[in-house]
């Protein structure tokens, strides 16, 4: 144990195993290192990557705000358009429909400054229909800048489509410098006003601000406004042609109304003269026919002597046609009274039944002598009518003779009488010669004879059917005729019930 040697053995046997001890912990320690490299080499990428999936959040929150910005201002926008276009289409009149567009309804549209600018033909260049933001003279100065330079904003209308800061230089030559410049801004968006008929424009709307440019959303929603600029435009200059027609057409109307009623007063002023004139003359023609027809009466009861056949057949003639004179006159003188409202209509209750008999009987010996039947149909608990008996009793009687006389041998005649919606309609129907399509309008007036043969052999006034027109007319109802040539016709007549 004292041998040194062996101390020293033990003590170079313990630095061996220390110098082992401290190798394999040394080549622990290295191991470990690099294992701790490897993990912070990972842990450094990891974190690359978390930073740049970091900054890609934040990047696309940044761009869905500004997505969220301009789809709150493009909402506020369609509000403010959806307001403007319903104040805008009230708006009749052209001039009206640019004053509609406030600066408040502009700045909801996100831009502080515009301008609204229509073609004049006459004058050949851009007029100001619009102006928002700025002051009189910068106005005029716009507008002549404009107009220097007309022929490309022409072009940019024709073009249809809007432009703005951000895209003009793809369009027209139009210098963005420039507008710039002119219109005291520094973006903006210029869209074509297209109304399908008549002149067109455009609107310029801007803003100061720098930061901001127009995006495609303030394109579109610029255009939109430019349509319905364009759309109230055009109902606008509709509505004021259709008004100019109606106007012309209400002027046309009044004017013709004048003239129909100077004529109309000028025909009842000359109606006026011919049936005073009639009335007069057919008065002047009784007193010297009643004479006649008294000193005829005189010789032909040969009171002043006898006379020879022959001077008293001639006399009968005379006495005859006197007579139908005598007629004649009666009857003008009836419708020149009953035309001037001056007969007075003895208006009873009567039984017309009765009527139809007392005529039936008056004309039946004329229709035995031609071998006519005469037929009467009256409908049954036909009530009593107000009318003037002895005026409808001629109404019958000239209708009735008219039939027997344009009715051959051994024809038919047929009245009738029925109720209908609070009338009585009579119709006298023959099987005669009939009368022809245009002679039926003019059956009624005063001396219309038709020129047939039996007219030429058979004498008449041609006064009988105006004056029974007269007289139906003066009961408030109508008459008519219905025809067929060669096969016969019927008469019709009303007369109202109350
Ligand atoms: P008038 O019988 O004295 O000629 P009216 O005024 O009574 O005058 O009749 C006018 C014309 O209407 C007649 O001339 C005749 O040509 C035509 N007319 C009237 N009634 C008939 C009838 N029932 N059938 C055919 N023609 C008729």
């Amino acid at each position: 144990m004292d041998n040194p040697e062996f101390w020293l053995n033990i003590l170079r046997l313990g630095n061996l195993l220390l110098l082992l001890g401290l190798g394999v912990f040394l080549m622990l320690t290295l191991e470990k290192n690099k294992q701790q490299k490897i993990t912070i080499d990972k842990l450094a990428k990891s974190l690359e990557e978390m930073d740049e999936q970091a900054k890609l959040i934040v990047r696309t929150d940044m761009e869905l705000n500004k997505a969220q910005e301009e789809l709150d201002k493009k909402v506020i926008g369609l509000y403010a358009l959806q307001r403007l276009s319903r104040t805008m289409s009230t708006s009749l009149e052209e001039m009206q429909i640019f004053k509609k567009i406030s600066p408040s309804y502009l700045e909801e549209l996100g831009f502080e400054k515009a301008a609204g600018f229509l073609w004049n033909d006459k004058e050949n260049d851009f007029i100001i229909q619009l102006n928002i933001g700025y002051l009189e003279d910068e106005i005029g100065k716009i507008r002549t800048a404009v107009n220097l330079e007309k022929d490309l904003y022409l072009d940019l209308i024709k073009e249809e489509k809007a432009v703005s800061s951000t895209s003009i230089q793809q369009y027209s030559g139009l210098n963005k410098e420039s507008i710039i410049h002119f219109f005291k801004v520094n973006s903006f968006v210029i869209s074509p006003i297209l109304p399908k008929e008549g002149s067109r424009g455009f609107l310029f709307v801007g803003k100061e601000d720098t930061g901001e440019v127009p995006t495609e959303g303030d394109e579109e929603l610029i255009t939109v406004l430019a349509n319905q600029i364009g759309q109230a435009i055009e109902n606008a200059r509709l509505f004021e042609k259709s008004w100019k027609t109606q106007l012309e057409l209400e002027k046309k109307v009044e004017e013709r109304t004048r003239e129909l009623t100077n004529v109309l007063e000028e025909v009842q002023k000359i109606s006026n003269r011919k049936t005073d004139f009639i009335s007069s003359v057919s008065h002047e023609l009784r007193t010297p026919l009643t004479s006649i027809k008294g000193y005829a009466a005189i010789l032909i009861a040969e009171k002043l002597g006898a006379l020879p056949p022959a001077v008293k057949e001639r006399l009968e003639k005379i006495n005859h046609h006197s007579d139908e004179l005598v007629h004649m006159v009666n009857d003008l003188l009836d419708i020149a009274r009953i035309e001037a409202g001056r007969a007075t209509m003895k208006i009873e209750l009567q039984d017309l039944q009765s009527i139809i008999a007392t005529v039936s009987d008056l004309i039946m010996i004329q229709c035995k002598n031609k071998n006519i039947e005469l037929v009467t149909n009256i409908e049954a608990d036909m009530p009593l009518i107000p009318t003037d008996r002895g005026q409808i009793e001629r109404v019958f009687i000239n209708l009735l003779g008219n039939a027997v006389k344009f009715t051959p041998q051994n024809g038919k005649i047929t009245i009738n009488a029925e109720l209908k919606d609070g009338v009585v309609q009579v119709g006298i129907s023959d099987t005669g010669i009939g009368i022809p399509e245009e002679a039926i309008s003019k059956l009624f007036t005063e001396f219309y004879r038709i020129d047939n043969a039996i007219n030429q052999q058979v004498k008449g006034t041609g006064l009988g059917l105006s004056l029974v027109k007269h007289i139906i007319e003066a009961h408030k109802g109508n008459i008519w005729v219905e025809s067929t040539l060669g096969k016969g016709s019927t008469f019709f007549f009303t007369l109202p019930i109350d």
